[in-house]
């Protein structure tokens, strides 16, 4: 393997100031695992129903199984899944939704879809999860939902929000993207907030290319999140309006979306889930190695994880202690870049988009979620990585903090 060195000493020079790199091929942050059966699944169903048929029932019940939910309502996307759970929820014109700027821009942007206005939380500056002290300070008459994302896969602080919630009339919308596999004291997310909303985005811990699902105890959400799953048309006669006047009568009572999956998402994803106990526990052996080699550098901070949440991790992010450092988050990430190790970063603060911006929203407000931003980098955390791999990252990450250590 020319040009590659294997288990660099520590005081190696970086590649980005022309050493050798520590890989020869690139890793990238995340990545799907596909297997036979799963390929095997996708075939078997095209000579099926390729929507609306049997395989999505047969997901959603596994989706309830696995999770202990009472109903799962299966989409075409995460964003989907939380635009028909704000919907359900009730949220509206001129109501505000608490949420976290530390996530995709789909947490708030569904309060957006709705005419509501987001209003950011600060983070906890261990757990970088929503901080539940900020989402009572926040709370007014108008607040109608909370959207609780789940970072990294580490369960928010489910009962301290699911109690303020109820106390105050708001409904509590789990954004679950990163959160499959894991559990909060014991039960399954998925089983416990009003809403849990899921993605299965290639990038996630199980995917079908695109898709989604929202999961809730309560029948009435039930109802009508499969309403605004389609079109807002009901079959169902205790729903309707008018006589039917013939067997095929159907009546549209709401003003909902087309954000159904298709049988053959539903079927790769039936398969996919067998796998994830095995992704879980790869996902937390990985994650177990990084803490215990970056716990020794104090250059690096490591996310703090609650005794309550027995966490599947979607993303592991690296925290630098800037003061520590002779570069800053920007030449961190290059330099892993040049020793082929591709890093990403989750995630910029959503108010500091031009769009935001453009609806009055001023940086300053989540002063803990602005820091984390310019301190962190994830790390590549997938299935598929082999030890060397992770070895790999280690090293990279090493040699780079006793490169630039200050
Ligand atoms: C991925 C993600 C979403 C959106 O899911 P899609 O399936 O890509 O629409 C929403 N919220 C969070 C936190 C995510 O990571």
């Amino acid at each position: 393997m020319a040009g590659v060195k294997k288990g660099v000493t520590m005081m190696e020079k970086p590649a980005i100031c022309g050493g050798m790199p520590v890989r020869e091929t690139p890793i990238n942050y995340g990545h799907q695992y596909i297997d036979d059966a799963d390929i095997q699944a996708v075939v078997d169903v095209m000579r099926q129903d390729l929507t609306c048929g049997p395989k999505i029932k047969e997901l959603e019940e596994k989706l309830c199984r696995i999770t202990g939910a009472k109903y799962a309502v299966v989409c075409s996307n995460g964003t989907a899944a939380l635009h028909i759970a704000a919907l359900a929820a009730g949220v509206g014109e001129g109501d505000e939704v608490i949420t976290t700027p530390i996530t995709f821009a789909a947490s708030a942007n569904c309060a957006l879809y709705c005419g509501a206005r987001p209003v950011f939380a600060d983070i906890n500056e261990e757990t970088y999860n929503i901080d539940p002290a900020q989402v009572k300070a926040l709370t007014t008459e108008k607040t109608k939902a909370v959207v609780a994302v789940d970072y990294t896969g580490q369960s928010v602080e489910l009962d301290e929000l699911l109690d303020h919630c109820h106390k105050h009339g708001l409904v509590l919308i789990e954004d679950g993207a990163h959160v499959i596999g894991t559990r909060y004291k014991g039960k399954c997310n998925g089983s416990i907030a009003d809403m849990t909303t899921f993605s299965f985005h290639p990038v996630k811990t199980v995917t079908c290319g695109e898709g989604g699902a929202v999961l809730t105890n309560s029948e009435e959400y039930y109802q009508k999140l499969l309403l605004y799953r389609t079109h807002g048309i009901t079959k169902d006669r205790e729903w309707m309006e008018h006589e039917p006047d013939g067997p095929w009568y159907y009546e549209q009572i709401a003003l909902g979306m087309n954000y159904r999956l298709t049988d053959i998402q539903a079927a790769l994803l039936i398969s996919q889930l067998d796998k994830l106990p095995m992704f879980s526990a790869r996902r937390k052996e990985i994650v177990k190695t990084y803490n215990e080699a970056f716990s020794k550098l104090p250059q690096i901070t490591i996310q703090k994880e609650i005794p309550e949440s027995d966490t599947t991790r979607h993303l592991y992010i690296l925290r630098l202690n800037l003061d520590k450092l002779r570069i800053g988050r920007k030449e961190f990430f290059e330099a892993l870049k040049a020793e082929n190790v591709f890093c990403n970063v989750h995630y910029i603060p959503t108010y500091y988009f031009p769009y935001y911006e453009k609806l009055g929203y001023k940086r300053g407000i989540c002063p803990k979620a602005e820091k984390l931003y310019e301190e962190i980098i994830s790390l590549p955390l997938y299935y598929a990585m082999s030890d060397q791999d992770v070895q790999d990252v280690i090293c990279a990450v090493t040699k780079i903090v006793e490169y630039y250590k200050a």
